[in-house]
């Protein structure tokens, strides 16, 4: 038999079961289309045999944030291997008094933090509430992009 999960914490829940043993929630809805009681990740009405919505499957924003996070890191080693063969544009192009960083800098001020946004991704594979932390995990890739295309576009100024 298929596994069934809470459409709320996307845990496994038994047949039988009308609260989520995990998040409490109660898994008895309403059909839109009958208006029969129904179980809440029921994907067919089992009454009127109407086809529901499909319930939104966190894990896809866990493999979006995931994906994210790859990409960030590997553009990072790029940018660490033209730097370990440039260092000049960290070195000589001060010309603004702008703060200049080695590569160990780098390392430790924007490759570090971002191996940290790979954690609640990982939370969030074995927690309840994974919409919520990975939507948090998402935000934070988003704003460490920005960080990073920034601080990119010093770099190229300074390359200049
Ligand atoms: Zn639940
Ligand atoms: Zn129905």
């Amino acid at each position: 038999m298929k596994e069934k999960h809470c459409p709320y914490c996307h845990n496994t829940v038994e047949e039988n079961e009308s609260i989520c043993h995990s998040c409490n929630k109660d898994l008895t809805v309403q059909c839109p289309y009958c208006k029969q009681m129904i179980k809440a990740y029921d994907e067919v009405c089992p009454c009127c045999t109407t086809k529901l919505h499909k319930k939104f499957n966190p894990n896809i924003l866990i493999i979006l944030g995931l994906v994210l996070s790859l990409i960030w890191l590997a553009l990072n080693f790029i940018l660490i291997g033209f730097l370990s063969t440039h260092p000049a544009v960290l070195i000589e192009k001060d010309k603004h008094g702008d703060l200049i960083l080695s590569i160990s800098d780098y390392v430790s001020l924007v490759l570090e933090p971002m191996l940290i946004t790979i954690v609640p991704y990982i939370i969030a594979l074995v927690k309840k509430h994974k919409t919520n932390i990975a939507a948090t995990g998402l935000i934070v890739n988003v704003i460490c992009s920005f960080v990073f295309i920034g601080y990119f576009i010093h770099l190229y100024n300074l390359a200049k």
